[in-house]
């Protein structure tokens, strides 16, 4: 591909978040281009699994959710399951259902329930929907930002060099931004002490040859290795989380036969060491540069919070920066993208990090691993701090589908929350009648909806109506989340964009 003098968005980084900025931006006719070093997707380095039912609503807007789930080797349908063992081919503690919005299937509460699906593949789907907006093989070096737009240094593997103008850059390239050094800002927090080290492993024979059922976790509280296994797809591919294991002087082999159970046949495919980190970016933004993802914030994995808030992160700064390219929204709007997603990243942080206080080596026992007298004679009190300890973890729909821009600048008083989901008829989500600007749902013979129209035109907004007969109005944002709600919808829309002062 060539390299453009020239794109309107230029977005470091085509990892998840980086991706997803890219197909909002073209979701809103919007021209970009993503940089990115890795030809191809990390197939052995699987971090996330844990798509929530959030970032799959998300992605059913984009129309990829069906694509997602009909590639994920493992069926939402398969399993919700998290199980507590002493071992892969030992016994059963105890288990948690209903994990990570997989039983919301049908529900009322959300479009789409999570899904399990390695982050690669997630990244596979994103990347052909950006198609030739994707350019690999080159990093941005640095960039340089002054009042008419951005200059962006980008090298690539074979040493050339370019520069590209932007009118804007969004910083996804993760935890060692380029970006977020070049604006300024700085990681503030701290990384955990505890070692943790992921293997990727073929064991053919192993799932036939365990007890336990399908489940998407499977937590080994055995204290000479505690930690995390679960299956990457039905043949015969898993990853494990050995927990409190430096890299240096890891036998991989000696960790999963200690996770999954002595003699069984492993062929070890990949090794992850990494340490969970709880920071957040002092800033977000400069006034042309937003960092987004894993460059703004990183939180511990447990509860699967981290790619799943940059999607987050992706939808509103995507939508903002469109909005003012596309001529309906002050230069002003996309600064409102820190005030409303820094919190959310640090509700985040403090969720996940509660999460990690307290993890398999917490929960094991020594006696778990005895006989079935001694076993069975400490099963209760380990199986009851489980389930004290670690439902937040697996069911934190309040923070996944509950968390709001309330209190923003640019959502009226009362509103903010994503818009309550429902099912109009079976298949038919309420959310698939939304525009992809703004929405305004309720009765469009109240008076306001009149009044809402007229100023979208008089703004040049794209505005839908979704007619639902005897409902109040609400005034819905691109992200699906309320801009207003009421009666009386004088200055709603010019609030929205952050023009409050022309509205009345
Ligand atoms: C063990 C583990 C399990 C996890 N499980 C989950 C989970 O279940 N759910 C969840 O939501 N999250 C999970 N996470 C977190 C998740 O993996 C990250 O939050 C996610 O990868 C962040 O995406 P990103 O696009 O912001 O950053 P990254 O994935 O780090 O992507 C950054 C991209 O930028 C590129 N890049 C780097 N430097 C440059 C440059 N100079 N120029 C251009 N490009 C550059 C990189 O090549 C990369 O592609 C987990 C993490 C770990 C460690």
């Amino acid at each position: 591909m060539d390299v453009p003098e020239s794109v309107p968005v230029l977005i470091a980084g085509g990892g998840p978040v980086g991706l997803a900025t890219a197909v909002e931006l073209r979701h809103q006719g919007v021209r970009c281009l993503v940089v990115e070093p890795r030809e191809e997707v990390s197939w052995l380095r699987p971090r996330a699994k844990t798509t929530s039912a959030r970032s799959m609503e998300l992605l059913r807007r984009w129309g990829l959710a069906e694509t997602v789930r009909a590639r994920a080797p493992l069926a939402v349908s398969w399993s919700d399951q998290a199980v507590f063992v002493n071992s892969l081919l030992g016994r059963e503690i105890t288990r948690i259902g209903g994990c990570f919005g997989l039983d919301l299937v049908g529900s009322d509460l959300a479009a789409e329930p999570g899904q399990q699906v390695p982050q690669p593949l997630v990244e596979e789907v994103l990347r052909e929907a950006v198609g030739d907006a994707l350019l690999t093989g080159w990093q941005v070096a640095g960039l340089n930002e002054d009042a008419g737009g951005v200059s962006v240094r980008i090298t690539s593997a074979a040493g050339e060099e370019r520069e590209v103008r932007a009118q804007y850059v969004v910083g996804c390239d993760g935890p060692r931004s380029v970006t977020r050094a070049a604006i300024g800002a700085r990681y503030e927090g701290r990384q955990d002490a505890r070692p943790n080290f992921n293997v990727v492993f073929r064991a053919p024979g192993l799932a036939e040859r365990m007890p336990h059922g399908p489940a998407v976790h499977y937590w080994v509280l055995n204290p000479a290795q505690p930690g995390i296994v679960g299956r990457l797809d039905l043949k015969d591919t898993w990853w494990c989380i050995a927990q409190g294991v430096p890299a240096e002087g890891a036998d991989p082999m000696r960790l999963v036969h200690n996770l999954a159970g002595a003699g069984i046949e492993v062929e070890i495919l990949a090794t992850d060491p990494w340490n969970a980190r709880m920071l957040l970016a002092d800033r977000y933004a400069s006034d042309r540069v937003f960092l987004a993802g894993d460059a703004a914030h990183q939180n511990p994995p447990y509860g699967g919070h981290g790619f799943n808030t940059g999607i987050g992160d992706a939808v509103n700064i995507g939508w903002k920066l469109a909005a003012v390219l596309n001529g309906w929204a002050p230069a002003t709007l996309p600064a409102t993208y820190e005030t409303e997603r820094r919190p959310i990243a640090a509700d985040t942080i403090e969720a996940a990090a509660a999460n990690m206080s307290v993890l398999a080596p917490e929960l094991a026992d020594p006696a778990l691993m005895g006989d079935e007298a001694e076993f069975e004679k400490v099963r209760p009190a380990v199986a009851e701090a489980v389930l004290r300890t670690k439902d937040n973890e697996f069911h934190s729909l309040d923070l996944v589908l509950g968390y709001t821009y309330a209190g923003s600048p640019i959502v009226a008083e009362g509103a903010g929350e994503r818009l309550p989901h429902r099912w109009l008829s079976p298949g038919d989500s309420l959310y698939d009648r939304l525009g992809r600007g703004f929405s305004v749902v309720g009765d469009q013979r109240a008076p306001g909806a009149a009044v809402l129209a007229e100023q979208a035109r008089e703004l040049g907004v794209p505005l839908q109506a979704v007619d639902l007969p005897g409902e109040p109005l609400t005034l819905v944002r691109p992200d699906q989340h309320v801009a207003w709600r009421g009666e009386d919808p004088d200055g709603a829309l010019h609030l929205a964009l952050g023009r409050p002062s022309e509205g009345k």
